[in-house]
């Protein structure tokens, strides 16, 4: 009788610990949607998970949610992903509308 009840505890326990971690996954995945997924560190800050760009010149270019969403030329914050590019360092650099507008007028001139 002891024994039987032993089982059936332990069968409970790794139920419970199973759905708690699949219920963990889900939850990350969904704080961190839109592809950030990457736990390489951000060209910009160093912080994780990040998402994975590319350069104009083909290589991988990590960057974190906070800097897809924050101008590098205003400074200011959007709710959105932003315009990017490949800066003269070889670092994917995100601006709003407006500052794009500029960086590509300053490229052409
Ligand atoms: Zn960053
Ligand atoms: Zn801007």
């Amino acid at each position: 009788m002891i024994r039987k009840s032993m089982k059936k505890a332990v069968l409970g326990i790794v139920c419970a610990v199973f759905l708690m971690m699949s219920a963990g996954c889900s939850a990350v995945s969904s704080i961190t949607g839109g592809g950030y997924t990457s736990d390489e560190p951000c060209a910009w800050c160093g912080e994780t998970p990040t998402k994975e760009f590319k350069t104009s010149g083909g290589d991988p270019c990590y960057i974190c949610e906070e800097h897809t969403h924050e101008c590098g030329v205003c400074g200011k914050n959007f709710d959105k992903e932003l315009n990017h590019y490949t800066n003269l360092m070889g670092i994917e650099t995100f601006v709003c509308d407006d500052c794009y507008q500029d960086v590509q007028d300053m490229n052409q001139n």
